[in-house]
């Protein structure tokens, strides 16, 4: 048996971080991997997909050359082992620093193995038991395989094994139109595939407001990647040299036939094999373990942090949460998750930029609100660089002025929103950002501009 003032499970976005906090004030800390250092972010996630994107996006200007005034002799091929060993290079730096970041901190064990309970201040790994006061979970999740008929009968890749991926899908399916689906889509067709990305509900992204999940169709089509909605009942089948996948959409044919299928449908938590019911840890009925606002689970002296509480499923959410408890231990502050504004970017190109309420949240919610929308095309940015797709919307409370939710679809949109998500931390009055002056010529000098032409909802 070991004993430390702290153990960590996982080293996520916020197991490292808040291992470094520990050991640099003088406690003892043991963090456990049971894979790769980093987890999801660094090695399936954000870093790999975003170098990824920047290949795609490279091919894609590089392809509309005459545009700019340039020409490419010869065919444009993408050489998807190099465009794999540069993703390798970038997603390999993360992983080792952040290994060798934690191995080299004094006060801080570094094991690896797989991690469970025994009880609530003990965790059994490589037939070792710790013991800590303080247990904090950071195991992240997995891409959800759901029981479809065919799973079993043909091959296909998530997030996670499309890394592995050295060579061009001749025609790519991708199952799920939401987030992961639509970056992989983008980058896929843009490396050369034919791209088909199938969704069970009657709208992309389902969760934005109608008018962002058309915009984003629009991208995507106009790139020549076939989109099929509302579709019931999928199945995958063996077909000649090929896989069917079955579909029942209100139109277009029954069956869609790709030689490569990606599930991108979900995430799931990494908590069914933690041992959770020997320490007596809550979870509801997804197996997102339930924690309070200042991100303690039911049981004393553990909490959860990352993907696996169900408060969050961004890298900044999961930091975030380390934040929070890292402060309220450490500095005796009173930091909650409640008071985290919503926040996320969408990065298929022109990426989606979002944050706070959505149209149809402010709707439900009664207030009175106003609402200001700008196409890209107007923006002379967007002009000057040939990418004028999208649109800027920012609604805010017809009362107390603060803005409430805001979507920028266009060039920059992942970066332009925080000028509003930092005023919203604020809770200032949008005049603030009305009455500012903006540098020329850049995407956010339009914010002035469009807050002076609220309008009432309509
Ligand atoms: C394709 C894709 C793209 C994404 N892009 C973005 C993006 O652009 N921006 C963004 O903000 N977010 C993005 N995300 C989400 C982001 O990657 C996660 O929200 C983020 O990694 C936070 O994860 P985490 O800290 O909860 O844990 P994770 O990063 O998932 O890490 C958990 C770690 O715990 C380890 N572990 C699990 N169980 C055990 C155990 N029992 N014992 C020991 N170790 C264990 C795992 O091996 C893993 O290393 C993306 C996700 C995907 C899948």
């Amino acid at each position: 048996m070991r004993h430390f003032d702290a153990i960590i499970i996982g080293t996520g976005q916020a197991g490292p971080p808040l291992a470094a906090r520990f050991a640099g004030a003088g406690k003892t800390v043991a963090i456990i991997e049971r894979h790769k250092f980093g987890g999801t972010c660094v090695n399936t996630g954000c870093i790999p997909t975003k170098t990824m994107v920047a290949s795609a996006y490279a091919a894609h200007v590089a392809r509309r050359g005459a545009e700019y005034g340039f020409a490419i002799n010869g065919d444009l091929r993408v050489d998807m082992k190099r465009v794999k060993a540069r993703k390798d290079e970038v997603s390999g730096r993360s992983n080792k620093g952040v290994e060798e970041w934690l191995r080299g901190l004094k006060n801080c064990t570094v094991i690896r193995g797989h991690a469970r309970f025994q009880s609530s201040n003990t965790i059994l790994v490589n037939d070792e038991v710790l013991v800590a006061n303080k247990i904090f979970i950071n195991v992240g999740g997995r891409a959800s395989v759901p029981e479809m008929p065919g799973i079993h009968d043909v091959p296909f890749v998530t997030n996670s094994s499309i890394m592995d991926v050295d060579f061009l899908p001749e025609h790519l399916v991708i199952v799920g139109g939401s987030y992961i689906g639509l970056e992989f889509g983008q980058m896929y067709r843009r490396f050369g595939s034919e791209v088909t990305i199938v969704e069970m509900g009657p709208r992309l992204i389902g969760r934005e407001d109608e008018d962002v999940s058309q915009g984003v169709r629009e991208i995507m089509e106009t790139e020549g990647i076939r989109i099929r909605l509302n579709a019931k009942c999928i199945s995958l089948i063996k077909r000649d040299g090929s896989i069917g996948v079955g579909i029942t959409c209100e139109e277009g044919p029954p069956e869609v036939l790709g030689t490569h299928v990606l599930l991108a449908v979900g995430r799931a938590p990494n908590t069914h094999d933690l041992g959770l019911e020997r320490a007596g840890i809550a979870t509801d009925q997804r197996g997102y373990i339930i924690v309070d606002d200042q991100l303690q689970t039911n049981v004393p002296g553990i909490w959860a942090l990352g993907d696996c509480n169900g408060r969050g499923a961004f890298t900044h959410t999961s930091y975030n949460d380390y934040e929070i408890v890292a402060d309220n231990l450490f500095n005796a502050d009173h930091r909650r998750v409640s008071d985290r504004i919503q926040a996320y970017a969408l990065y298929i190109d022109p990426p989606l930029g979002r944050c706070g309420m959505t149209d149809g949240e402010i709707r439900k919610s009664g207030r009175r609100a106003l609402i200001t929308k700008y196409p890209m095309s107007r923006v002379s940015r967007a002009y000057e660089k040939g990418e004028t797709q999208g649109f800027m919307k920012i609604c805010v409370d017809a009362e107390t002025k603060q803005i409430l939710g805001t979507a920028i679809l266009g060039t920059g949109g992942d970066e332009v929103i925080h000028v509003l998500l930092d005023v919203m931390y604020a809770k200032a009055p949008y005049t603030v950002v009305q009455r500012a002056m903006h540098i020329h010529p850049t995407v956010a000098e339009y914010l002035p501009t469009m807050l002076s032409k609220l309008e009432p909802f309509a």
